[in-house]
């Protein structure tokens, strides 16, 4: 049986060209990027080259990039680093702000903040999945260290309203702030597949990126950090040890994963457009297919979230009447593989705490599924797809 994946925003195959770049890095090109020798400085050379090449990708330059195991710890870093860096300044109680639909590495080392002390404002999003500006604008304060907005959400796909953001932010700075505080961090896993991410067109201070999501190798992500180099660091590392990513990220570099995420970076530019238009005329058929089906079987199914403002190859329905977890055991042994939402929240067995956030009520969190398109999907396997639900529903 010929599987066919639409789970793409679990997770992406690596992509032929990124796993060619990356195989001479493994035992030909073997040397401790730290080291000051031959073998060293040849490891050391492809590390700043895929540096440069992510940099101009997103408009920043080399030294604002820093590598590491991937986005979760790049959250983990942008948050936690933060906090720490303006705590050592100033020991008086500091606020982050972020919305109910951040991922979850976003919001859970939130609520460990919060155990420190930290006040959190989690700022609620539409019935469409789209973050409360206004909520957003009264929330930001002279103790806000950090906002941090996904730019778009890995379970509906929603884009965020990332450049309006930071505008508000920008003009509270002017107003009240004389120190580069509050940081705009934005989470742009999702988003890096589709979106523009030039970070001067967002204007964000930090940016959170993984490779996995994008055809490249898991176990490998990296924070943009505007301007680390200049005086005062706004940053503490949270991960110490050799000062590796100029002290920000200690740990002997993954040469391999980083030279293959600046060649998934560099395909991504190649194709943006292209799959843009690609996927999202197919995604688009695929709904017009279900929603011939739901009529056919007197049912309705609904789109979650705002359909028009989503990434391209999302699509979040609500199969009325089909509980999301026994769909999605008859689609996989059907060969097709669909997740009920975030693969990390899938083993939880919990309502889907982006769609409880949008005020759907529980009962229809548990008959939704997140279906995504990737690269290698094409109209047969979208035909496949729909003959199976037809037959399951
Ligand atoms: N942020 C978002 C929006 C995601 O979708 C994911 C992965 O699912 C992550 C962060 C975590 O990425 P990683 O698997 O590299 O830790």
């Amino acid at each position: 049986m010929r599987r066919i994946y639409l789970d793409y925003a679990a997770s992406t195959p690596v992509d032929k060209t990124v796993k060619a770049a990356m195989e001479p890095y493994f035992s030909e090109i073997f040397g401790n990027p730290g080291a000051l020798h031959w073998f060293g400085q040849e490891a050391s050379a492809a590390v700043f080259k895929a540096r440069e090449v992510i940099a101009e990708s997103l408009g920043a330059t080399y030294k604002e990039i820093v590598f590491t195991g991937s986005a979760t710890e790049a959250n983990n870093l942008a948050l936690r680093g933060a906090v720490k860096c303006h705590k050592a300044d100033k020991p008086k109680k500091i606020k982050i702000i972020t919305t109910a639909i951040e991922h979850e590495s976003v919001l859970e080392t939130c609520r460990d903040l919060e155990n420190e002390g930290v006040e959190v404002v989690y700022v609620p999003v539409s019935r469409e999945g789209v973050v409360d500006v206004e909520k957003l604008k009264s929330a930001i304060d002279e103790r806000t260290v950090l906002v941090s907005v996904m730019y778009a959400n890995n379970e509906v796909g929603t884009i965020q309203p990332i450049s309006e953001i930071s505008k508000i932010i920008q003009a509270f700075k002017d107003k009240h702030s004389t120190s580069p505080y509050p940081l705009f961090h934005t989470d742009a896993v999702q988003a890096l597949q589709y979106l523009d991410c030039d970070i001067n067109k967002l204007d964000v201070d930090l940016m959170t990126l993984s490779a996995h999501k994008i055809y490249g190798p898991k176990g490998i992500g990296m924070l943009y950090a505007r301007n680390l180099y200049l005086k005062p660091h706004t940053l503490h590392p949270i991960i110490i040890g050799g000062g590796q990513e100029r002290g920000l990220r200690s740990g002997t570099e993954n040469v391999a994963n980083i030279v293959g995420f600046a060649k998934a970076m560099e395909l991504v530019r190649k194709v943006k457009n292209s799959e843009t238009k690609r996927i999202s005329e197919l995604r688009d058929y695929l709904l017009r297919g279900l929603k011939k089906i739901s009529a056919s079987r007197r049912t309705k199914i609904t789109v979650n979230g705002d359909f028009k403002n989503r990434l391209p190859n999302n699509l979040n329905v609500y199969i009325p009447g089909h509980n999301a977890g026994d769909l999605l055991i008859k689609l996989d042994l059907a060969g097709i593989a669909i997740s009920p939402g975030a693969a990390c929240s899938a083993r939880l067995a919990r309502p889907s705490y982006v769609l409880t956030a949008m005020g759907l009520p529980h009962s229809r969190c548990a008959e939704s599924l997140r279906i995504t398109l990737g690269r290698q999907t094409t109209k047969a396997d979208i035909d496949k797809t729909l003959k199976i639900m037809l037959k399951i529903l």
